[in-house]
């Protein structure tokens, strides 16, 4: 299974190395050849501006938005998760277009309100799940379609829509698996309903 990791700009070597160590094949995408390549996509925290632009420029975003309309698993961490969100409220642009989520940007203030925190995540893990906050948005509502994985604070910080998975933390950069454990269950679950 290869897992590509979008790898314009951003904590992209982290997300790397924890999907080898989930045994599945990570791709470094900046290309759309490396796009084909893929089974699922993960968009990596960084500044989702930059990114944004970045992923036209790189002429990858409508081959992203199609695959994923396709059903390809993506998910997206902290500046991942704005990419993928069909509103975000206190800017007018959106990027993918793809999440029915709404999301606020640099929810938590400045750089200097970036926190660590943990809590259980029933649907993802058996115990609780370090969460790692670096100028992170937060969603303030979802659609009739997105359940709903985690809150703090009655804030949104983890969610899923069928195949598209979104954290307002880094799972990356801590030492727990299981975010990219379930990612891979969402993949294999895709798989299994593509050979059905
Ligand atoms: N503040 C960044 C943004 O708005 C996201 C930060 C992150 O990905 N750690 O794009």
């Amino acid at each position: 299974m290869i897992v590509g990791v979008l790898a314009l700009q951003g904590a992209v070597r982290e997300h790397m190395q924890m999907i080898a160590r989930v045994g599945a094949t990570p791709l470094a995408v900046k290309t759309r050849d490396e796009l084909k390549k893929t089974d699922a996509l993960i968009l990596p925290g960084g500044e989702s501006t930059t990114i944004g632009k970045l992923m036209t420029e790189f002429n990858l975003k409508d081959e992203i938005i199609r695959r994923a309309k396709e059903g390809m698993p993506v998910w997206g961490t902290c500046a991942g998760m704005i990419l993928l969100a069909k509103h975000i409220v206190n800017q007018e642009n959106t990027h993918l277009d793809l999440m029915d989520i709404w999301v606020r940007r640099n929810a938590y203030g400045s750089q200097l309100d970036s926190f660590i925190t943990s809590q259980e995540v029933p649907e993802v893990s058996d115990g609780t799940v370090p969460m790692v906050f670096i100028r992170a948005p937060y969603v303030e509502k979802v659609g009739p379609d997105v359940k709903i994985l985690s809150e703090i604070g009655g804030k949104v910080v983890a969610a899923r829509q069928g195949n598209l998975l979104a954290t307002a933390f880094h799972p990356e950069l801590t030492e727990d698996l299981s975010f990219h454990k379930y990612f891979l269950r969402i993949i294999e679950d895709k798989s299994s309903a593509c050979e059905a």
